[in-house]
């Protein structure tokens, strides 16, 4: 009798070696694992019967038991300065969001690893709406896999429109490690997207332990969410501090850079909240405390969102700060907000819908989101 199993493996957040397993399991040789990774994230592919350098044989037997299910976009919008968001379903209830960012001659892809955050930074829309559920390997890959098809299908094997990706949209992906490793694994395989490792960074407000494992599986990119330069102002505003406080932070930056290979300069996220953190005794402090580390340093004007009470600095007070920091040395930019219009600047993602969306939602199945 022929069994059929109950639910289809997913093959797209599959990788190379998982894939060889697969298709040893079928009784195939493990190189087809190449051409069907190839197939994924290369071409786009999420049709097992388009991959017609399968035999039609093989192609059936894999349909039987196999799928490329990808996470559904509830909603994508598009702003005015050409910065797309959308909106991405994962499981029962949640939605999260992704950011495509097209610059001169590259594009960003701003992922989420979570839906929700725990980690509850005082100026941050994620972490306003609570932690909700850690997004699976399938569903964070799903996010690349998505934004690298919107440039148009069927994807030329080496087209490499996606250039950058940055675990910087919902979520602490430190605190979701497995998936996000893996799939992070997936963006920098040749068989798959082909990006540099020094295109795939990872941002975390400070998980410490977890830099230290990372140290021994990966040497991907790695930014740091500071945000204060002295403990007391820190705990107030990203409370994982209190657990580990800046100067382990760093210590356990300074090991993750030792373990990499080349000479890395850390970059340093500091978010400039009018009349909290913005004044130039924060800049010398914050100069003094990364001396021991080589750092640039990224300032980010804070981004209003409904809800919160802080407000943005004056552009005279974040040049202060800039040129503070640049007279001591340090490579110091501020990035600009992108996006802004459609709500996907950086710290504005909730995975909220607009009202229509919203509507449908709920008839649908009678849930209310928790980002709602
Ligand atoms: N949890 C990780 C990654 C996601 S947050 C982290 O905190 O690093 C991504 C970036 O957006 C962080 O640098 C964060 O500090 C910044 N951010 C959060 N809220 C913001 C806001 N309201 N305005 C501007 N930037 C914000
Ligand atoms: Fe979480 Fe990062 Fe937002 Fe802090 S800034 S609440 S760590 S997503």
């Amino acid at each position: 009798m022929n069994t059929v199993p109950e639910e289809k493996i997913n093959l797209i957040g599959l990788n190379k070696q998982a894939l060889e397993d697969f298709c040893i399991s079928l009784g195939e040789k493990p190189f087809r694992a190449t051409q069907i990774i190839k197939w994924i994230h290369q071409r786009g592919v999420s049709d097992i019967f388009q991959m017609t350098d399968l035999s039609k044989d093989l192609r059936e037997r894999l349909a039987k038991v196999a799928e490329i299910k990808v996470p559904e976009v509830a909603e994508e919008k598009i702003s005015e300065d050409g910065t797309r968001k959308w909106l991405i379903r994962v499981g029962e209830k949640d939605l999260v969001e992704m950011v495509l960012i097209p610059e001169n001659n590259r594009s960003t892809l701003c992922v989420s690893s979570q839906a929700g955050c725990a980690v509850d930074c005082s100026f941050c829309a994620t972490g306003k709406q609570g932690f909700s559920r850690n997004l699976s390997l399938d569903e964070i890959i799903g996010q690349v896999w998505i934004a690298a098809n919107s440039f148009g299908l069927p994807r030329e094997p080496n087209s490499r429109h996606i250039t950058n990706v940055v675990m910087m949209g919902m979520g602490e992906p430190l605190l979701n490690f497995e998936p996000v490793v893996e799939a992070m694994n997936l963006m920098t395989d040749d068989n798959a997207y082909g990006l540099s490792k020094r295109k795939v960074t990872l941002s975390t407000s400070g998980i410490v332990p977890k830099i230290d494992e990372l140290s021994k599986v990966t040497d991907i990119a790695l930014t740091i969410s500071l945000h204060a330069p002295n403990d007391e102002l820190r705990d107030e505003l990203v409370p994982i501090n209190k657990k580990y406080p800046i100067q382990e932070l760093l210590d356990s930056v300074k090991r993750y850079v030792d373990s990499c290979d080349d000479k890395r300069v850390t970059t340093i996220e500091y978010i400039l909240i009018d009349g909290i953190n913005d004044d130039l005794k924060h800049a010398k402090e914050l100069s003094e405390v990364l001396e021991q580390l080589p750092s640039k340093i990224n300032l980010i004007p804070f981004n209003a969102f409904e809800g919160s009470n802080y407000l943005k600095p004056s552009g005279n007070r974040v040049k202060r700060f800039q040129r503070y920091l640049q007279d001591k040395g340090y490579v110091t930019t501020v990035r600009s907000t992108r996006g802004d219009d459609i709500m996907a600047a950086c710290g504005q993602l909730v995975g909220q819908v607009n009202d229509k969306t919203r509507r449908k939602e709920r008839s649908r199945n009678q849930i209310k989101t928790k980002a709602i």
